[in-house]
């Protein structure tokens, strides 16, 4: 604004000498003059205003980056009052203080105030807001004087996660610890005497058995999720049809033996980008479950379909049923309904987490609609990949109702 200022003055000034030049070589000398005043003044005026557009640009650039953080930023002065605040620093404290004292949450206050008197950087952590977010916070002293800046960061989700990993680990040590108890206890009956009684041995080496085996499907299932975890390889062009049959091949006998009749329905599929192993996975997870819940005398029917550019997957039971208010929660690890069943018919409490954690590497859902004593029907939908969709039914495997 002043140097604005100033270049308006200089060109009145000028204007002004022109029009006062009385003689003629007077005149010719003055224009020569004002024409080089003119010159001299557009100049200046050009460096004036790439200066101001060049220190307009670095401001914009600045504003830009600041107000992209996702960190809030806000520079206090010596006297504590705000130079600056960026636009994150609203959206995690809710307002913008005018100063230090303003400042809340109180531990955040506490931590600007103690890095300006001590000159040295003060981390903090406080919760704000209902539902409550944690804000971690740096206070940096940035001269002599006592100007802080604050950083300000949400870490609510990092806590959260931390939660779940805690929980998580507590849980799988926990799942794990059962079965090797039991392992152990037969073990020392065993070595105890009941070696040399052999109905007696033969129960005990039964259990051993049974525990042994639940741990290695407990352990297996671990390691199927965490290599989920980090994703699916979606190189191979699978058909969904095509797993479930070889799946429901695979739990047949064990659904006749259980006295269920199966069926699998299909019409062609096009095939979709993914790894034929996961998709195995969740197929068999939830066939095994239909089973699994469903008592002597019901029925399992398995389909595939295509539909809007997505192929279809259903598993539908006439079992036990899931309560409503479990329906949500059942795809979590280790979550189950009914404890003593599941690990009765040997569930982990994971199989559902594979199935959801499959179902999202392939860009897909799963989804299930259960009604008490009448039966489940569990849904996953994946995305057809854009090049498959032209090559349905392929030629190598005609459409079928298998088996
Ligand atoms: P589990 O190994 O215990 O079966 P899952 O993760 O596969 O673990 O399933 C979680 C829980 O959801 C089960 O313990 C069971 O209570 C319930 N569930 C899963 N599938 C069915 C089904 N088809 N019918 C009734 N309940 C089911």
């Amino acid at each position: 604004m002043a140097d604005a200022l100033f270049v308006a003055g200089i060109a009145a000034g000028a204007a002004a000498v022109g029009a006062v030049a009385g003689t003629a070589t007077a005149r010719a000398t003055s224009r020569k003059r004002v024409a080089r005043m003119q010159a001299t003044i557009i100049a200046a005026q050009g460096s004036l205003e790439a200066n101001e557009r060049s220190s307009a640009e670095e401001r914009l650039v600045r504003d830009t980056v600041l107000d992209s953080m996702e960190e809030g930023v806000l520079l206090l002065d010596p006297t504590g009052r705000r130079v600056f605040a960026n636009a994150a620093l609203r959206r995690h404290l809710g307002t913008v203080p005018e100063s230090v004292d303003a400042l809340l949450p109180l531990d955040l206050q506490r931590a600007a105030k103690q890095a300006a008197t001590s000159r040295s950087i003060t981390r903090t952590e406080a919760d704000t807001g209902a539902p409550p977010r944690w804000l971690r916070a740096t206070a940096i002293p940035v001269d002599d004087e006592g100007s802080v800046l604050l950083v300000v960061r949400d870490v609510t989700e990092a806590r959260r996660l931390d939660a779940v990993r805690r929980d998580f680990v507590a849980n799988a040590s926990h799942e794990l610890k059962t079965p090797a108890a039991s392992i152990r206890a037969a073990a020392e009956t065993l070595r105890h005497g009941a070696l040399d009684d052999p109905p007696a041995a033969r129960r005990f080496t039964e259990q051993l058995e049974r525990e042994a085996m639940r741990l290695s499907r407990i352990v297996s299932d671990l390691l199927d999720l965490s290599r989920l975890e980090s994703g699916s390889d979606l190189a191979e062009r699978v058909r969904l049809d095509i797993v479930a049959a070889d799946e429901l091949e695979r739990l047949e006998d064990m659904a006749r033996e259980a006295g269920l009749a199966i069926e699998l329905h299909t019409e062609g599929v096009p095939s979709i980008a993914g790894s034929g192993r996961d998709l195995a996975l969740l197929v068999r997870n939830l066939i095994d479950n239909a089973v699994r819940y469903t008592p002597s005398g019901g029925r399992v029917d398995v389909s595939v379909s295509a539909e809007d550019g997505q192929v279809v997957l259903e598993v539908a039971d006439t079992g036990l049923g899931i309560p409503q208010r479990d329906l949500a929660r059942v795809f979590e690890r280790f979550y189950r309904v009914d404890r003593a069943r599941s690990r009765e018919t040997g569930g982990t409490g994971l199989g559902l987490s594979i199935v959801r954690h499959v179902a999202g590497n392939h860009g897909g859902e799963v989804t299930v609609r259960s009604e008490l004593s009448a039966g489940s029907t569990f849904v996953v939908r994946l995305p057809v990949a854009e090049a498959a969709r032209t090559d349905a039914p392929s030629p190598d495997a005609p459409s079928a109702d298998a088996p």
